[in-house]
This record gives structure tokens, C-alpha cells and sequence, in this order.
């Protein structure tokens, strides 16, 4: 079934059971707290919140997600996108948890000519939050899963909140387990990898007083009007649907992976570690594709780092391939093409689109290659025992080649090698001290310019440490 009926499928039934049909919001988050829109409901916040009054009281739809946290999880888990479509359901203030599973057992398990998923229901897992007894009857009520199929599971998997006094409730979660063949038994709290996760039921029913952490948080009573949160995976269904490994081999995403084995002369599926960087690429690529669409422009900080990083990363990937061409020309019109039938304006946008994609690679490759020369023979003259880059190397890195701390930090990864980082801090912070003085003394001279990089890290950007620090908006679920 191809991702796209998937998705039709859905609105179709949450329809029908009387929900409407909202369009995906933009991938940028209208909440300025997050960066990015990171699951379905983020665009109901203000109903779920009850700051404002919902015009329906039943909503679906299918969102489009970036979750850059999940970043370093792509390509080597079967089921992490950097972009990815959430199919949600909504009630706010109107059915609660027993309608909830009844839907979503519902549609996974209808068999395909009627409409349904065409679940094998034997196959299904549900998990509950241990102190939601309550949830573990609805499950033997309304589905055929037995109480052994259904696993307890305690705040730091199965409660939701936002990090934040105010509402906040229980989840169940939904499993699909793949077989003997992709790990042991024992189910998802034994093996989320066999078992992969599909669906959360999130039930908002609790006032939060205070939040301390993730885990410790003080309910002080239940909301007045309880609603309910889902997400389920587009893309972890269609690969499921689809037969095919993991969610970067489903249609919308797996003509990019034979482009880049096309392009390098690798055969997909040979080799593991080519394998992991054609997946990075088609989930870059695609996200990139995506962000671009909605209106990010590649910058030096928040949207638009994410989104120089994650082309960035692709090209990469495509060297490590051994391309060292031009690759997004080839790459990024499959990616089009494959989700235009989602997304038709893709395909009308696509001029504007590739030109600034085209203009970052090509940015990109300018100080890729001065800069690998260098890293490359720092390395070689390290010896046996000494596995640091030193500080003095990941400067003039940056400083002449304009390599981005985090670039030198993934090279030294791949190799095995450390870098120096706060020796590298420490020159950066000395030559932020020497340029300030120096623009005293100018007065607003010109100064070098050395790279669309080396901007990078000046100022605030410069405590870049990763993708967590922008991303920490896991929060929201
Ligand atoms: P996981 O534990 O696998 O990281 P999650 O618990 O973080 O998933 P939720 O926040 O519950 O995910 O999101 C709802 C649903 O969205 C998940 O059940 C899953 O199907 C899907 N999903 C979450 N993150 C991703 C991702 N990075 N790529 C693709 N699908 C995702
Ligand atoms: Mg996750
Ligand atoms: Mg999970
Ligand atoms: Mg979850």
C-alpha cells in the first residue's frame, strides 16, 4: 500500500467517525519555544490547553514533523526520520479513552478491502502506564490483545506533558512485532527494534501543579474537559504495509537511496556502512526538500542551521560514497518527485526550491575540500597512543577552511580520534577578543572574509554542541 493511501485511508475514517480534516500546519513550529513542528498536535496547543475554545470538537489530520533530535538515530534505526508525517486524532473535550483504542484497533486491524491497515491483530502490542489500570480493561474490552500482550511502562515512556504546569496525562502505545527473525522475545520493553512502536494514544486528563523533570512532576486534579492526542508514524506503517526493512525503503523515500547507489556505483544492501550513509542522504534530502518548501532559508543559526546542516550531511555522505561531485542536481528531483504526489506544490515550487539547495552544496564543497586535506594529514601524523586532533587543528580548520566545529567533530568520529574541543574554544574565544579590538580600532573597516562558513561560529553559535541543545523540545511528547 503506498504511503499516500495510507494517508488517504486515515482522513478517510476519522472522517467518517466524525472528525474534521485540518491540513498539515507548516513544518515551522508557530510556537516559538520549538523550532520545528514536532508531532501533530502541535497546531491544537491552544485547544489542548484550553486557551482557546476548539471549533470542533473531533480533528484529524496528517502533519509534517522535523525532529532533528532523532538525528544521529537516521539510518542506523529502522524508524527515525529526521522528517516524517504524523497521522493524528483529536477529541477535545469530547470522547475519551475507550473511543480512542476502539479507533485505533479500528483502523490497523480492518482488513485492506474494507478500508482498513490489514493488520494481523495477533501481531499487536499495546503499553499502558502502570498507575492507568483503568487503560488495561478498556484494551481486553474493546480489542482481541491479551492481557500478555499488554505491558506496563512508567513516566519516562508512557506520561506526557509539556514540561510545564498545566495539562498533562497517560499514554498507550501501540507495537508491531516484526518476528523472531528482528530479536528476542519479551515485547517493546524488551526490544523496541523487533517490536517496532506505531501509534501513541495520549490521554489528557490531569492538571500538572509543578513539573520538576521528565519523570517527577505533582497532579493536582483533573482537567475539567480531558482530551485526547495521537500520532501514529506514516512511515513506520507504510514500511510495515510495504514489506520492506525500515522506513527509508518505502516509496516515498527509497528512489533517493537508488540515486545515490546509482550515482556512487554501490550497490544498496552490500555493505552495511554504505547502507546507513544512502539512508542518511534520502532522509536528508528529503527533509531539506521539505523545509525549503515551507520557506526555510539556509542560515548561521536556528531553522536555517538545521537546515545547512542536514544538506551538509548529505553531501557528506554522498563523499563517503565516493561522489565527490555535485550530488543534489541528481538527488533532490527524485525526492520531488516521490512525495509531489503528497505534495503537489513541490513540483510548482521547485525552481525556487532547488536553486537554494543547489547554491548550498555548492557553498558547501568550496570549503569541504581544503578543509578535508587538512584534517586528513593532522590525522595520519598522530601517533599510535595520541588520539586527539589538537585545538590549534580544529582552529585553522575553522578559521581557514571555515569548518564548522561540529564537522570536524563527526570527521574525528568516523576515524576514532578525539578533537581537543576546549583547546579549540580557547583560540576561538582569543580571536573573537583580537576582532573585537581590531573593529575598535578600524571603525567599521572591511575585514576578510573567509568563508560562508566561518560565520558559523561567531558569537552565540559558536556554543553549538550538537543538535540536542536545539532540540530539547522532545518535551512536547
Ligand atoms: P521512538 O520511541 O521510536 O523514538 P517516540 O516515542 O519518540 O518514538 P512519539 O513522540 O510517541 O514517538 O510520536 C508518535 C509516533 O510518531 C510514534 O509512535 C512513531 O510512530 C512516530 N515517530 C516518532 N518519531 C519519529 C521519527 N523520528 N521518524 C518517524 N516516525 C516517528
Ligand atoms: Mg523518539
Ligand atoms: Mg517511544
Ligand atoms: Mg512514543
Amino acid at each position: 500500500m503506498k504511503t499516500a493511501e495510507i494517508k488517504q485511508r486515515w482522513l478517510d475514517y476519522f472522517e467518517a467517525n466524525g472528525h474534521v480534516v485540518v491540513p498539515s500546519a507548516s513544518v515551522i513550529s508557530s510556537d516559538p519555544s520549538i523550532l520545528f513542528n514536532i508531532a501533530g498536535m502541535v497546531q491544537f496547543i491552544p485547544y489542548l490547553t484550553g486557551r482557546e475554545p476548539a471549533p470542533f470538537l473531533r480533528a484529524t489530520s496528517v502533519q509534517k514533523c522535523v525532529r532533528t533530535a532523532d538525528i544521529e538515530e537516521v539510518g542506523k534505526t529502522t524508524r527515525h526520520g529526521t522528517f516524517f508525517q504524523m497521522n493524528g486524532n483529536f477529541s477535545f473535550g469530547d470522547y475519551f479513552k475507550r473511543e480512542a483504542i476502539r479507533y485505533a484497533w479500528g483502523l490497523l486491524t480492518a482488513p485492506t478491502a474494507e478500508g482498513g491497515l490489514g493488520f494481523d491483530p495477533d501481531l499487536l502490542w499495546a503499553t499502558v502506564h502502570e498507575d492507568d489500570l483503568e487503560t488495561i480493561d478498556l484494551w481486553l474490552e474493546e480489542t482481541s490483545v491479551p492481557r500478555e500482550r499488554i505491558q506496563l511502562r512508567g513516566n519516562e515512556d508512557n506520561f506526557w506533558h509539556t514540561g510545564q504546569p498545566g495539562p498533562g496525562g497517560y499514554c498507550s502505545e501501540i507495537y508491531f512485532d516484526r518476528g523472531p527473525a528482528y530479536g528476542a522475545e519479551g515485547g517493546p520493553i524488551a526490544d523496541e527494534d523487533r517490536y517496532i512502536e506505531i501509534w501513541n494514544l495520549v490521554f489528557m486528563e490531569f492538571e500538572l501543579s509543578e513539573v520538576r523533570t521528565k519523570v517527577d512532576f505533582d497532579i493536582a486534579g483533573e482537567l475539567p474537559a480531558k482530551n485526547i492526542d495521537t500520532g501514529m508514524g506514516l512511515e513506520r506503517v507504510a514500511f510495515l504495509l510495504q514489506g520492506v526493512e525500515n522506513m527509508y525503503e518505502i516509496d516515498e523515500v527509497f528512489p533517493v537511496i537508488a540515486e545515490a547507489s546509482r550515482l556512487s556505483g554501490r550497490e544498496y544492501g552490500s555493505d552495511h556502512h554504505s547502507d546507513v550513509q544512502m539512508r542518511v542522504v534520502a532522509d536528508h534530502v528529503r527533509s531539506a526538500l521539505m523545509i525549503i518548501g515551507d520557506g526555510v532559508r539556509p542560515g548561521n543559526e536556528g531553522r536555517g542551521y538545521i537546515l545547512r546542516r542536514l544538506i551538509r550531511r548529505a553531501v557528506r555522505a554522498m563523499r563517503l560514497l565516493g561522489v565527490t561531485t555535485e550530488v543534489m542536481p541528481s538527488l533532490l528531483p527524485v525526492s520531488m518527485n516521490a512525495m509531489k504526489h503528497s505534495y503537489p506544490e513541490l513540483e510548482t515550487d521547485f525552481d525556487r526550491i532547488s536553486r537554494i539547495a543547489y547554491a548550498e552544496e555548492t557553498a558547501f564543497l568550496r570549503t569541504l575540500e581544503s578543509g578535508t586535506q587538512l584534517f586528513e594529514s593532522a590525522y595520519e601524523k598522530l601517533g599510535s597512543a595520541d588520539k586527539t586532533i589538537s585545538g590549534d587543528v580544529a582552529f585553522a580548520l575553522h578559521d581557514t577552511h571555515g569548518f564548522p566545529i561540529d564537522l570536524t567533530l563527526e570527521m574525528a568520529a568516523e576515524h576514532g580520534v578525539n578533537v581537543d574541543e576546549a583547546g579549540f574554544r580557547t583560540l576561538m574565544a582569543e580571536q573573537r577578543t583580537r576582532a573585537k579590538a581590531d573593529a575598535k580600532a578600524k571603525k567599521g573597516g572591511a575585514h576578510a572574509d573567509l568563508s560562508a562558513y566561518s560565520a558559523l561560529l561567531e558569537g552565540g553559535a559558536s556554543e553549538f554542541v550538537g543538535y540536542d541543545d536545539l532540540e530539547a523540545d522532545s518535551r512536547i511528547r
